[in-house]
Order: structure tokens, then sequence, then C-alpha cells
């Protein structure tokens, strides 16, 4: 059987920013790790951005997808192997790691990275996937710049939703803050904090029924209040959707620790899971940051730590 035949010394699941800095880190190491870099998104979330303005060495910003092709690039000339299919099932917890594909193979490892990252939560109507990157974003710190000066509103009423509509309202014109309820869900301090900024304003009870525009992108929402009828729009030139967010983890359920959210847990500034061997990095751990540069920093992080794993595995023989 193939799984008997050969044990990999590191398997990294994901191929964002995370797991492409962990290949080349691994790979530079004189390790050759695989990496497994899922079906339905390989690149990661980036692929689905226009241009990054953010990630530095790029000063006339870069597209998301060419960034994501650079990676790779770099990933496969220190001979990362990657296998374009997705981890379906694992088993971490004994010595030897076993990871199994949809395709139904399985791959043994000494070490695993998880770098799956997380999923933004979309309101889930028509509107909001044509007007994609054109007006509608998930993530302000990434976007804002590109409506200084403009009228922008913000659907959400949590920490997230309420801490990007006070990042924005130092940038936009004007800040509108759409949320179901009567009341924020954000922690009093920051609700506070929101309600006092004169450019922020509040639209209570309400739920986006339609993204409008034209070429150019965003230009109007038609909004319901959620107890009747009534009905009233608002011009805007982006929406920011801040309802929360996903982490792709729940293959690594009843393996490794996780928090209520299900980011997985590690250890004190490092990358560690409560499996010894198994490592995580990126968005899937960190429900703070989300930034590329943030991934692929602590891809290098579990890089380093797998390889030292490995090192320690050596002298215990
Ligand atoms: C629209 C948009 C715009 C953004 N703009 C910016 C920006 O301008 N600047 C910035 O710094 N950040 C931006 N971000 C955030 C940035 O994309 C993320 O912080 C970063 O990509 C996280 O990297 P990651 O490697 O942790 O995860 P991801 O990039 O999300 O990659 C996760 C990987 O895991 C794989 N995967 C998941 N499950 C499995 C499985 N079961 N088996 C195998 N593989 C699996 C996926 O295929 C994917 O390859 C943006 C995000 C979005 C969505």
């Amino acid at each position: 059987m193939s799984e008997k035949q050969n044990i990999n010394d590191v398997v990294i699941i994901g191929s964002g920013p995370a797991g492409y800095t962990a290949g080349i880190y691994l790979g530079r190491a004189g390790i050759k790790p695989v990496l497994i870099s899922g079906l339905l998104e390989p690149g990661g979330s980036l692929m689905k951005t226009g241009i990054v303005e953010n990630y530095p060495g790029f000063h006339d910003g870069i597209a998301g997808p060419d960034l994501m092709d650079k990676m790779e690039a770099q990933a496969k000339k220190f001979s990362t192997d990657i296998i374009p299919d997705d981890v379906v099932e694992v088993d971490l917890k004994s010595d030897i790691k076993k990871i199994t594909l949809s395709s139904g193979e399985s791959i043994l490892a000494k070490s695993v990275i998880i770098a799956t990252g997380a999923k933004y939560r979309h309101l889930g109507i028509a509107s909001e996937e044509e007007f994609a990157g054109r007006g509608v974003s998930y993530c302000a710190t990434c976007d804002g710049f590109f409506f200084s000066g403009k009228q922008v509103a913000v659907v959400g009423g949590g920490d997230t939703a309420v801490g990007e509509a006070i990042y924005l309202s130092s940038i936009c014109s004007r800040v509108t803050v759409i949320h179901r309820r009567d009341q924020l869900r954000a922690t009093k301090t920051l609700a506070n904090r929101a309600k006092a900024i004169e450019n922020i304003e509040f639209i209570w009870d309400s739920k986006v029924s339609k993204i409008e525009g034209d070429d150019s992108g965003v230009t109007k929402l038609q909004l319901e209040n959620v107890h009747g009828s009534e009905k009233r729009s608002l011009d805007c030139a982006g929406v920011f959707i801040a309802i929360g967010h996903t982490p792709s983890t729940s293959i690594f359920e009843n393996q490794i620790d996780m928090d209520s959210s299900g980011y997985i847990i590690v250890n004190d500034k490092g990358t560690q899971t409560s499996c010894k061997g198994v490592f995580a990095a990126g968005d899937c751990v960190d429900g703070k940051y989300r930034q590329a540069v943030i991934a692929a920093a602590s891809g290098a992080k579990a890089a380093l730590d797998a390889d030292e794993h490995l090192q320690n595995k050596k002298g215990e023989k």
C-alpha cells in the first residue's frame, strides 16, 4: 500500500500566503514538503481580490492572483511538491500523521502544518456576488483606502463591524452602519466610541435586500426593515460586509484544540497546536488581524517550528 511506502517529513495543508511561505522556508532548509493546495480555492483568499496595495515590496500594488502565482513559483523553486486536492480526513494524534485526500489517497508525515484559512460570511443575496471587488468588500483594512472621501456602509453590529466602521470613519466622508437589531452587539466601549464619532450613523432593524450600481461599481443599497414592509435606499460607493468569519477547520475537530468559533489554538508566540508535531498558521488561527503579510509571517514561523520538531525527533533516536 502506498501509505507504507513513504513517510514525508512535513505535509502542509493550504495554498494561501501561510502555506506557500511555509513551503518556501522548509524547502530552503533542505526539507522537501508536500503541500495540498485545496480544490475549491488554490492560492487562497487573495485569488478573489483585485489589487493588493499593502503587501510590502510591491510599490505599485499587485493583483492578488499575481501575488499568489509568485508565491507558488517560489515554493516550487524550493522543491515544494504541490498536490491539487482536498484533505477530507486527518489522524493527527499518532506519532506518524495520516492525511486522507478526496482522491482516496493517504499521505503519511512526521509533521503537519495546517494553513487552511477562514471564510468571510456572505449576506447571500445575488447582487453581492455581482459587485464583489467593485464596491462590495469584506475587509476595511484591505480596501478602505479605495473609498477615501466617499460614503460607505458597513453591515453588521458586532465588534468586527463596529471596528471596521471606526477604521473607515477616518478615511471616508460618511459611514452608515446597517444592523438587523435595534442595538449593537459590540462591546460597550467600542460601541460608545463609534457612537461618539460624528461621521458614523446607524440604521437599525434593517437588512440589505439589494446592492445596486453601474459599470464603475456600487452606487446604492436597497434596505428593508426586518419587522415590517418599510423600505428605503442608501447612496454609497462601497459596502463592507462584516457579519463574521468561519475558519476552515471542521476536518480537524476532535483532533486538535480549537476555540468556540473554530479557530485553532496555538501556544503563546508560536504555532504549536495541542497535538505534538502539528502546527497551524494564518487565518485559521488568527481571528483578529487577517492580513496576507501576517499569514505569510506565521507560515514562516510554522516552518521553523516544524523543522525544530524534526531535529528534536532525530536527536531522540
Ligand atoms: C476579497 C479579499 C480581499 C483581501 N484583500 C487583502 C489585502 O488587500 N491585503 C491583505 O493583506 N489581505 C487581504 N485579504 C486577506 C488575506 O487574503 C488573508 O488574510 C490571507 O489570504 C490568509 O492567508 P492564509 O494562508 O491563512 O489562508 P487563505 O489565503 O485563505 O488560504 C487557505 C488555503 O487553504 C486551502 N484549504 C482549505 N481547506 C482545505 C482542505 N480541506 N484541504 C486542502 N486545502 C484546504 C484553500 O484551498 C486555500 O488554499 C483579503 C481577503 C479577501 C477575501
